[in-house]
């Protein structure tokens, strides 16, 4: 009619997520794979490595396609996930959103720590997460910030990630 052009919209999803996991004395720092130095040689608690980067990655990726969480996915009772690669359970996650014919467009991921600084590490943060999404690193941000010093996480109590994911079936 009117000559309009009738255009089928894109099948798109967007999904966030959100974590945060306890800094504690005796467990590795790791963030997108990989292990960092805290100064006060602080790592995260968890029942799985604890990558709360990654963690906050994959609920946003589950939250797309309206899956629940990774908590249902991977429980924190189970013995399986007992310090998990958490980069396997993404690759787990991404062969689930794969299963339904989606694809990931981009991600974008915010890591709220004091320290260590993280510049240095994002390329590699980022090259972890492209292979294991299979999407150039172009289309993986990874953004470092802190929360100038308030709260629990200005206190070092802690480390958050916030992430968000675009998908879409072809
Ligand atoms: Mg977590």
């Amino acid at each position: 009619m009117n000559g309009t052009p009738s255009r089928t919209p894109p099948d798109l999803r967007i999904g966030q997520g959100y974590d945060i996991h306890r800094l504690v004395a005796g467990r590795p720092l790791i963030l997108a794979g990989v292990t960092l130095d805290h100064p006060e040689g602080l790592g995260l608690d968890g029942h799985s490595d604890a990558d709360v980067l990654v963690h906050a990655l994959m609920d946003a990726l589950l939250g797309a396609l309206s899956l629940g969480d990774i908590g249902q996915h991977f429980p924190p009772g189970d013995g399986r996930w007992k310090d998990a690669d958490s980069l396997d359970l993404l690759g787990q996650v991404m062969t689930l959103v794969r299963e339904q014919g989606w694809e990931v467009v981009n991600v974008d991921v915010v890591v709220v720590a004091e320290r260590p600084k993280l510049r240095p590490h994002i390329a590699q943060m980022r090259s972890h997460l492209a292979a294991h999404l299979q999407i150039p690193p172009d289309r993986v941000g990874v953004k470092a910030t802190t929360n100038e010093g308030l709260g629990p996480i200005g206190r070092e109590e802690g480390i958050a990630s916030y992430a968000v994911a675009l998908l879409h079936r072809p």
